[in-house]
């Protein structure tokens, strides 16, 4: 069932364990970045000789059991969930994607949006190189097969510079792990090390927590980390971009709570984005309700400086994820309330503020407002802990095109009229900085349409199909 969300853009693990199985490991680690993408996942595997792997459609949980599980051995693995920001959501694009190249096997795992990849494509099909996939990807990963270098880092260091946009990359070769992030630092990247010895690598600090790592750090913007025998190399494949470029919807509402992005909690500046939001609106009413989960540390911080007390408004069904069986007309007609029932009791009667982390397309806002009259709010005002959502993003998350965005099609009253609520609330883009508490080195494009390099606005998600 789909969300008025961003939708995240994929999760990355890579794992270095001389002592363990790594697929298993690769696994749970997945699971962890499971709300990073739903609608593929994989693992790679090497063991010092070959690279076998399995991937398909679907939640970890539903591609994996012990039978696919097993046969993956070794000791370094990769692995990705994905949900399509390039490309369809076929099993061709699942990921890892794995090549032989003349220096070997190779497998990859994305995740971020390549700005340039509509150029990068091009070149390669000229050049005569079939392309195994229609994402940004696959073109990396050709890229990389071809690229000059004696090894591997070297080839990164040739290529890197091509690719405009962003990309947290993990590669598997037969007897390495390597870790990449892009100059700008859009998405998260960390690595930690692991109990038994290795090492892992992943989207989030939060997948490192689960599994047991400690000396956790976040792997630089434009660093290459390797992982072998040899333990753990680094080395600067380019300078970091002046000034970066971290996206702030990872703080918003992309990364778990329990993760730490720019070396900051993320549950402690969704607390702050909420008292700012109180700063900023100064709105009076009786409780204050999350639209769950994101927006609960929010509404937390809203109640604390407002002194307006705090409570739950909705329950969420936390199970039904993003299921493959479509409703029946009867069902679909229940809209929102497949995932949310209001608690008339802590509603009824009552000016009920409703904080949540977007509004993207518009589409479930107006539904849960119907929601909370139903179940008898007196008034209903939803305050917003970012600014509207005008401009696409090209770096890897899937907000919608410019026609599909609600805030770029309507101003912030008829917004209000269309959704339904007594009065709407956004944070400004000051306010989201001063809630993380930088001056600086963030995107924040979707909202001021400034993008940190020139972009070809006629990419779309399936433009390569
Ligand atoms: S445009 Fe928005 S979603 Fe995309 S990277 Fe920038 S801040 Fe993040």
């Amino acid at each position: 069932m789909t969300t008025d969300k961003p939708h995240e853009e994929c999760g990355v693990i890579g794992i270095f364990a001389p002592a363990e199985e790594a697929a298993s490991m690769a696994y749970f680690g997945l699971h962890a970045l499971q709300h990073r993408g739903q609608e593929a996942a994989g693992i790679a595997v090497a063991d010092g000789r070959i690279i076998r792997d399995h991937k398909g459609l679907g939640l970890v949980s539903q591609v994996f059991n012990q039978g696919n599980l097993s046969p993956l051995t070794g000791h370094l693995a990769i692995g990705h969930t994905r949900y399509s920001t390039s490309g369809s959501s076929s099993l061709r694009n699942a990921q890892p994607f794995l090549v032989d190249t003349q220096f070997g096997p190779l497998a990859i795992a994305h995740n971020g949006n390549i700005a340039n990849a509509a150029q990068l494509r091009s070149e390669i099909l000229q050049r005569g190189i079939g392309l195994p996939t229609s994402s940004d990807s696959g073109i990396m990963l050709m890229a990389l097969a071809g690229a000059r270098g004696d090894t591997w880092e070297e080839r990164l260091q040739t290529v890197m510079g091509a690719w405009q946009g962003a990309y947290s990359l993990v590669l598997l070769t037969q007897d390495k792990v390597l870790a990449v992030r892009d100059p700008w630092g859009f998405r998260p990247l960390s690595l930690g090390h692991l109990p038994n010895g290795g090492f892992a690598v992943a989207s989030e600090s939060g997948a490192l927590q689960t599994l047991g790592c400690h000396h956790i750090r976040e792997i630089a913007p434009g660093e290459i980390v390797t992982l072998d025998a040899h333990g753990l190399k680094s080395c600067q494949g380019l300078k970091p971009a002046q000034p970066l470029a971290r996206c702030t919807f990872e703080h918003i509402y992309f990364s778990r709570p329990d993760s730490v992005w720019d070396e900051l909690s993320v549950h402690h500046v969704r607390q702050r984005l909420g008292e700012e939001l109180w700063q900023e609106t100064q709105l009076k009413g009786d409780v204050v309700i999350p639209v769950p989960d994101s927006a609960i540390p929010a509404a937390i911080g809203f109640s604390r400086v407002s002194h307006i007390p705090h409570n739950d408004g909705f329950i969420k069904n936390r199970y039904i994820g993003r299921t493959f069986i479509q409703p029946t007309d009867t069902l679909r007609r229940q809209g929102v309330k497949l995932k949310f029932n209001a608690l008339p009791d802590n509603l009824r009667d009552k000016r009920v503020i409703v904080i949540d982390d977007s509004i993207v397309r518009g589409n479930t806002s107006g539904p849960l407002v119907k929601l909370l009259r139903q179940a008898g709010a007196l008034e209903v005002h939803l305050a917003i802990t970012c600014p509207p959502i005008a401009h696409p993003c090209y770096m890897g998350v899937d907000m919608g095109t410019y026609d599909e965005l609600i805030a770029h099609r309507m101003t912030i009253e008829q917004t209000r009229e269309h959704i339904g609520c007594d009065s709407l609330h956004y944070l400004s883009v000051e306010g989201v900085m001063r809630a993380i508490g930088r001056k600086e080195g963030y995107c924040n494009a979707c909202f001021t349409g400034v993008y940190p390099f020139k972009i070809n606005t006629q990419h779309t998600k399936t433009g390569f199909e």
